[in-house]
């Protein structure tokens, strides 16, 4: 444990609820936030399932899972974080979003907590300004899934203190993952080289090259990469990957960012990938389809 006591979540998704799993674990007490009860309910409830497929591959005791869910609390006003000693933001990939969030945040919060977000690739040092607290600001860019995935960027802000930067550390080392310090710069560097890869796939699927199988079994067994890139971006989520090459491209101003046409079709279309049942596979059936 480091000296933080209670994490507050906002954002009960995919990666906040798989914070809120491991920080549970390693014995936090967790607030869990969302803009609606329904959505902290459904985050709680696959918080539990993933704990309950962690025993039954014999990596989770019964009694610590009971325990972990036992320390993790709904909190479904945002006054609910006010005794939260880090907050950690996991809300969708929107700036707008992020921004309004912050703004009614931050009076909340005690002066002396630490807020932090999980972004996958916007400014922090620009989102930090948006803040009470840049000083006391931090980019804490957890992996997916967050129980399996051991790796953390750590990115500091300009204004990001260093005491900041050593409590962020002593967490995550507290949760049993490694840290990689990243600069500010936009999508960081996992993202940097991860996101464009899988947004050639989607060129490569868009211009007719292969189809969504071909790509993917030729990554898997030609690169020897565990999941083909299409596989990926479904798990990421396409919302996520669009807005990630979005802040490529706006950041550094190079066309090589610019998001596949594919891309913004399926993220129109409401196909975000596995969180809403279809993506580049539909995973409606029994096992998932490819859409193309
Ligand atoms: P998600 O769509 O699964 O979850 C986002 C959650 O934010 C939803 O539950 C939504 O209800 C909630 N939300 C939206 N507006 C809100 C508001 N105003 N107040 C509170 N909650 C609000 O997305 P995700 O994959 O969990 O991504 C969350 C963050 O984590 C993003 O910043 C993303 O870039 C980052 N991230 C994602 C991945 C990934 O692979 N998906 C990996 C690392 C980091």
């Amino acid at each position: 444990m480091s000296t933080l006591e209670t994490i507050g979540i906002v954002g009960a998704g995919q990666m906040g609820g798989g914070i809120a799993h491991v920080a549970a674990l390693a014995g936090y007490k967790v607030l869990l936030y969302d803009i609606s009860g329904e959505s902290i309910q459904k985050g709680m409830a696959t918080i539990s399932g993933n704990m309950a497929r962690q025993v039954g591959a014999g990596k989770l005791d019964e009694a610590l899972r009971q325990k972990a869910l036992g320390r993790i609390t709904a909190a479904p006003e945002m006054t609910d974080l006010a005794g939260a000693d880090l907050v950690i933001e996991a809300a969708t990939e929107d700036e707008t979003i992020k921004r309004k969030i912050y703004a009614q945040l931050c009076p909340q919060l005690n002066p002396e907590a630490i807020l932090a977000t999980n972004t996958s690739s916007i400014s922090i040092t620009r989102l930090a300004a948006q803040t009470d607290r840049p000083e006391r600001f931090i980019g804490i860019h957890f992996m997916n899934p967050v129980p399996v995935m051991k790796l953390v960027e750590l990115v500091r802000g300009i204004a990001t203190e260093n005491s900041t930067f050593e409590t962020a550390k002593n967490f995550v080392h507290s949760l049993e993952k490694t840290i990689t310090v990243s600069e500010d710069f936009p999508a960081f560097i996992v993202n940097r080289i991860l996101l464009p890869m899988i947004n050639e796939a989607i060129y490569t699927l868009y211009e007719g090259v292969g189809t969504v199988e071909a790509i993917d079994t030729a990554m898997k067994l030609g690169a020897n990469h565990p999941m083909g890139p299409l596989q990926l971006a479904d798990f990421i989520g396409l919302d996520t990957c669009l807005s990630i090459m979005q802040v490529l491209h706006d950041g550094l101003s190079d066309s090589k960012y610019r998001p596949c046409p594919l891309l913004v079709k399926y993220v129109e279309a409401g196909w975000l990938g596995r969180k809403t049942g279809r993506g580049f596979y539909d995973y409606r059936g029994e096992h998932p389809v490819p859409t193309r």
